[in-house]
């Protein structure tokens, strides 16, 4: 139901009364108006006609009165003086003779009247006349005196009344030609305005062709009459529009239904797509993850095997072979660790570390690498760190060292002569956020330079400025694209400024964060460089790789330790078991540690350790530390959920597997021999180094 009350104007608001009032008014001003003029007209012509009665009427006594005086008849005077007093407005008569001596007087009372005041004002009052009177026999001579008093009362009383009636007249004349000019008005104007409006007001909007707008005949040609007529040609073309609007809506709903289904049918074959392409990804990375495995596997022995002849008496010449066998393993660690980190970060897996670190420790340890390789081309190495930059920071310092080795180790690379220099400054940035710190790291070079229609090409992965580059320098073509991947994963970006011939600048801004509490110094591990054993142990080695075991053993060996071997995790949980038992302490002793391989025939690692951990006795505690040549992250993740204390992944870096045991043995096992002069790299772990020519 239509809400009525806006189409419903209020009466005082309506034309019809407004109309009405204002002629009412207008008609009865008029009147009042007419009314006034007339009574002022009427005052004087009263007045004038009043005189001038008195006047005819000494006139018409003047003869009888002057022979009355003539010969002194007083009964006559005294006729003529009753005979005037018949005249109403004559209140007083008296008749002198020619000395003066009254031959007749009359005289009445003033007649009381609400009008005096009127009589007084307008009329001036009591008329006195005096006139002399002679007869016509006897011209000559002056007879007597007729004094008259006249009271114009009477008239103005007639006046009064005459006007109170006009007046009457004039106010019901001006209603009736109000109450006629208003019905015509009515009729005219209003009622059909008021049927437009009313039309208008009730017209239904979705059906505007319904609407009619009509005028009663006798407005037909009138201004009524195009008003009807336009607002017809208004909502014909009104709902024209609704029409087109109601076709376009319908056909909008067709299309949308149509674009809705066309977007399922989509999204259906993109989910579809989606999962082909997950699981595509799903086998990449599990093709990556075995082919690391398979290749980190020979590798272990190989780099194993080359530290174990490097430990004994060799040839120069033949310790130099082996030397570059172990260093072109290195090298191709450094590439497997780079594809598996580009497809981490490609398949969005890559987790980023937010702790506080040392910055200019962190900045240390990466220059310590760059330095041993800039000396050997006799390059100068300029580093710079801005005073601005807090101590500590928040973010991931591994990541951060891996974009700088990336950078720094091309810098060295490229450059034949000159300098190579790191600088590193607070971005002054506004915001909101006062914990913000953009740092900007400057790496320049005065190296052979990038043509400029290659730079942008050299962040895809396996991109080389130059093919004969690859042939001059070593490399994949992979540390600029992760150092791009890298930097955007934490919200940065990278870019290259470089002119050939002269050199490149390669500049990274990262946002980092101020770190929360302060942290000290502590680059104690790379400066190791040696370690010596404090308290020997009873190491249980489980291997299925025959020369990986042998290899595990030797490092174990030579650091003190004591070591007994299990080819699979069924041996080694039967040793276990065994142990625990005390029945062949000689062949089955309890170990104080257990170094697991992951993959194993007949039983794997993990399943191991789940077996260990649900042992009886204090066996089931005892640290395990998973040896792998499988990095991936989600993996490393599977070997902490079965119960493995901790994780070292395979080419083993010796170094790193004793800091390892002492960190699960809760004691310094292995004590570092520190010497700050001979900054130690670690094979094999931690950002990839490359560094070639
Ligand atoms: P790689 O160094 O293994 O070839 P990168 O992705 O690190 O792979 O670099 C890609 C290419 O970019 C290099 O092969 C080289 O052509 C060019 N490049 C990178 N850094 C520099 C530099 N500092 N000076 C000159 N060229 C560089």
């Amino acid at each position: 139901m239509r809400d009525k009350q806006p189409f419903e104007p209020k009466i005082s608001k309506r034309i019809a009364f407004k109309l009405s009032r204002n002629v009412v008014l207008v008609s009865l001003l008029i009147g009042l108006l007419i009314s006034v003029f007339l009574a002022y007209r009427d005052i004087h012509s009263t007045q004038r006609s009043f005189n001038q009665t008195v006047k005819q009427v000494i006139q018409t006594v003047n003869q009888p009165a002057a022979r009355a005086a003539y010969n002194l008849n007083a009964d006559l005077a005294g006729e003529v003086a009753d005979g005037l007093m018949e005249y109403k407005s004559i209140i007083s008569v008296t008749i002198h003779d020619d000395l003066h001596n009254t031959l007749a007087s009359k005289s009445q009372d003033l007649k009381s009247s609400p009008y005096r005041w009127l009589a007084e004002d307008a009329f001036g009052g009591l008329q006195s006349y005096e006139i002399e009177l002679r007869t016509v026999d006897d011209a000559e001579v002056k007879a007597g005196y007729l004094q008259i008093i006249a009271d114009p009362i009477v008239a103005v009383s007639d006046f009064i009344d005459r006007t109170i009636s006009e007046f009457i007249f004039n106010i019901l004349r001006s209603l009736i030609v109000a109450a006629i000019l208003s019905l015509i008005f009515y009729r005219l104007l209003v009622q059909p305005l008021q049927n437009i409006s009313h039309d208008l007001a009730y017209a239904d909007p979705d059906n505007p062709e319904g609407t009619r707008l009509s005028v009663p005949k006798s407005n037909i040609g009138d201004e009524l009459s195009i008003l009807a007529d336009s607002g017809n040609r208004l909502l014909n073309s009104i709902s024209k529009r609704v029409k087109e609007r109601d076709t376009a809506e319908s056909e909008l709903i067709n299309a949308a239904e149509m674009l809705e289904q066309r977007i399922k049918e989509r999204t259906a074959e993109l989910a579809k797509q989606y999962e082909a392409a997950q699981a595509a990804n799903k086998s990449k990375q599990e093709f990556l993850a075995t082919m690391s495995h398979e290749i980190r596997t020979p590798m272990t022995a190989v780099m194993g095997l080359s530290d174990m002849l490097l430990d004994d008496d060799l040839k120069l010449e033949t310790r130099e072979k082996v030397e570059k066998i172990k260093g072109a393993t290195q090298s191709l660690l450094v590439i497997i660790n780079d594809i598996l980190d580009l497809s981490k970060i490609d398949a969005g897996q890559l987790k980023l570390e937010h702790t506080d670190f040392n910055f200019r420790s962190e900045i240390k340890k990466t220059i310590e690498i760059i330095e041993r390789l800039a000396e050997d081309k006799s390059l100068e190495l300029v580093v710079k760190i801005s005073d601005e930059i807090p101590v500590s920071v928040n973010g991931d310092p591994t990541r951060i060292r891996q974009i700088l080795i990336n950078l720094l180790g091309n810098a060295v690379k490229f450059t034949a002569k000159g300098t190579v220099s790191l600088e590193v400054e607070k971005q002054m940035i506004s915001t909101a956020d006062v914990n913000d710190l953009w740092l900007i790291f400057r790496v320049s070079d005065t190296g052979i330079g990038i043509a400029p229609n290659i730079i942008e090409e050299l962040f895809s992965p396996f991109t080389q400025a130059d093919t004969s580059i690859s042939r001059r320098y070593e490399g994949t073509g992979l540390g600029l694209a992760i150092s791009k991947r890298l930097t955007e994963h934490m919200g940065g970006t990278i870019n290259i400024n470089s002119t050939e011939g002269k050199g490149s600048t390669f500049e990274v801004h990262l946002p980092l964060i101020a770190a929360k509490s302060e942290i000290k110094d502590a680059n104690i591990p790379t400066q190791a460089t040696s370690y010596e054993t404090q308290y020997p142990l009873t190491i249980l080695v489980v291997d299925d790789n025959q020369i990986n075991r042998r290899i595990i053993q030797v490092i174990m060996e030579k650091n003190g330790h004591k070591v007994f071997l299990a080819v699979n995790g069924l041996e080694a949980v039967d040793h276990l078991n065994k142990a625990s038992s005390g029945s062949h302490p000689d062949r089955f002793p309890l170990p104080d540690l257990v170094l697991m391989d992951i993959r194993m025939p007949e039983m794997s690692g993990p399943e191991a350790t789940i077996a260990i951990r649900a042992m009886e006795g204090a066996i089931a505690q005892i640290p395990i530390i998973a040896l792998t040549a499988d990095a991936m992250e989600d993996h490393v993740k599977e070997y902490y959920e079965v119960g493995m204390s901790s994780f070292v992944p395979k080419p083993i870096d010796t170094f790193k597997l004793l800091r390892t045991i002492n960190q699960v043995m809760g004691k310094e096992v292995h004590k570092a021999v520190l010497s700050p002069d001979a900054p130690q790299t670690e094979n094999g772990s931690g950002p990839s180094l490359k560094v070639g020519g």
